[in-house]
């Protein structure tokens, strides 16, 4: 263990799921393949343009504001943000500086600073020669908000935690996709080291490392850990650490130093003239807060008490907001048929076919819950056939399959396809004879003692009865069958 301390604070920026632009009425679309067609004279920094204020941008700023419990600031407004890249036409990036949409607040136990509202940068494509640049103007002036923590994370699970947790609220406030694959969420950390013990003001900090542009789980964790390997090491040997700011290199696994960290001042703010200050009483606080769901931290505990799921178990189905909503709605509808309570069977039962069997086909077939043709009603439906024997567990895999297919009842499916699980009668007698019949080298494994043998035949019949065997009934035929 380290006797040096880390203390880490992180920058979030997500894109925010608008139609149009911050600033313009070009359309808000991440997926738009074709460079430079949602563009116009404003979000191309045209010479007398000027912006108008996407006000849905500034109320998901808002929201997010009040799940985090923030103060909402009573007056805010934009300002310059003044530097010079190819990926910014006007020279400016229109920011907030010193009078953010969103004051403190806090998430998993980390205090907030603030969250605030910009515009994002259009798109740099590098030659692969490096001889030459291409600049996509489709991301340019989309609404990008950022949210600051204090340097209150001392741990790197902490910190990419924290992000998970935050990624998983802009989701729950449909305010953001944030995915950070997709570059629509994008994570700086900011780092200190300090001996023995933990800083109590910001003047006992030791020298700070920005990391750029994380953008995966891994690539946080990766980063903070190179990164407390290499100042602790820079320490130890007595040698100062540079204030600096540094890219993370996903193939070598290292920081690069990229350039010395930039002050405030260095950008030159201030306010923006062109458009006007705001005050949070022109938008309707009320209605906004109203909107803000059920977060995922509550309905982590309520699930865990009201379903008796363990943490882990609650935590997997709260992840997605629409998973958790259909493993509700689903519990629900078996609960209006048992008068009011699921057994913990059926609840059981529905948690490992929704996260495991439902979750794993839709991966394969790329399908999401927002269009998925299986209704809670039918997926009951299914647990209820598997609860009461009415198929067997390898035939509940096909029949979800089909549904997913067709969103067909599940009850229609196995009357349409023979699939009702056989448990007696002269249908299995015949088959186990007709197996018993067919595989002399078994039957004769088997009375030599080699108990396995037993399950080669038991394996046999089902396949021939297409998983509708009933497996136990199928293993006692066969041993009476065997000793005679
Ligand atoms: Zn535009």
């Amino acid at each position: 263990m380290s006797k040096y301390i880390p203390t880490i604070g992180l920058e979030v920026h997500a894109e925010l799921r608008t139609k149009t632009k911050m600033f313009c009425d070009c359309p808000n679309n991440s997926d738009e393949i074709h460079p430079n067609t949602n563009v116009c004279p404003i979000c191309l920094g045209h010479p007398g343009t000027l912006p108008t204020i996407n006000k849905k941008a500034v109320e998901m700023v808002i929201k997010l504001g009040f799940a985090l419990g923030s103060e909402i600031s009573p007056n805010f407004k934009f300002d310059r943000k003044n530097y010079f890249y190819p990926d910014l036409p006007k020279g400016y990036q229109i920011s907030q500086f010193d009078q953010p949409i969103v004051k403190g607040g806090q998430l998993s136990g980390v205090k907030i600073n603030r969250v605030h509202l910009e515009e994002d940068a259009a798109k740099l494509l590098h030659a692969p020669d490096g001889r030459s640049s291409l600049v996509d103007f489709n991301r340019g002036g989309v609404p990008l908000m950022e949210l600051v923590t204090e340097p209150d994370i001392h741990g790197i699970k902490e910190a990419s935690a924290f992000v998970r947790e935050l990624q998983s609220i802009l989701r729950y406030l449909e305010i953001s996709d944030a995915d950070l694959e997709k570059g629509q969420m994008r994570v700086d950390a900011i780092i200190s080291l300090t001996y023995d013990q933990r800083p109590t003001t910001n003047d006992q900090l030791g020298t700070k490392v920005e990391i750029k542009n994380l953008n995966s789980f891994r690539a946080i964790e990766e980063a903070l850990n190179y990164e407390i390997e290499r100042q602790s090491q820079a320490l130890d040997s007595g040698s100062e650490i540079a204030q600096e700011t540094r890219g993370w290199n996903d193939i070598k696994k290292i920081t690069t130093s990229q350039r010395s960290k930039e002050q405030a001042h260095d950008y030159r703010y201030f306010p923006e003239p062109d458009l006007p200050p705001l005050t949070s009483d022109a938008f309707d606080l009320k209605a906004i807060k109203l909107s803000v769901p059920e977060l995922p931290a509550e309905k982590r505990e309520r699930f865990q008490k009201q379903y008796g799921l363990q943490d882990i178990q609650a935590a997997l189905l709260v992840e997605e907001r629409l998973m958790a909503q259909f493993f509700e709605e689903t519990v629900s509808e078996l609960e209006e048929e048992n008068d009011k309570t699921a057994s913990p069977e059926q609840v059981k039962l529905v948690f490992n076919y929704l996260t495991s069997d439902l979750r794993g086909l839709m991966a394969e077939l790329e399908a999401g819950f927002r269009d998925m043709k299986i209704t809670a009603e039918n997926f009951a439906d299914l647990i209820k056939l598997i609860a009461s024997g009415g198929i067997s567990s390898r035939v509940a895999k096909d029949v979800l399959r089909k549904m997913m297919e067709t969103g067909l009842d599940p009850r229609e499916i196995v009357k349409q396809e023979g699939l009702e699980q056989v448990s007696g009668g002269e249908e299995l007698e015949l088959m186990v004879k007709k197996i018993v019949e067919e595989n002399p080298n078994a039957v004769a494994d088997y009375k030599k003692g080699k108990t396995n043998a037993l399950q080669f035949l038991v394996g046999k019949a089902m396949g021939a009865l297409r998983g509708r065997g009933h497996p136990e009934v199928l293993r006692k035929l066969f041993e009476e069958e065997l000793i005679k």
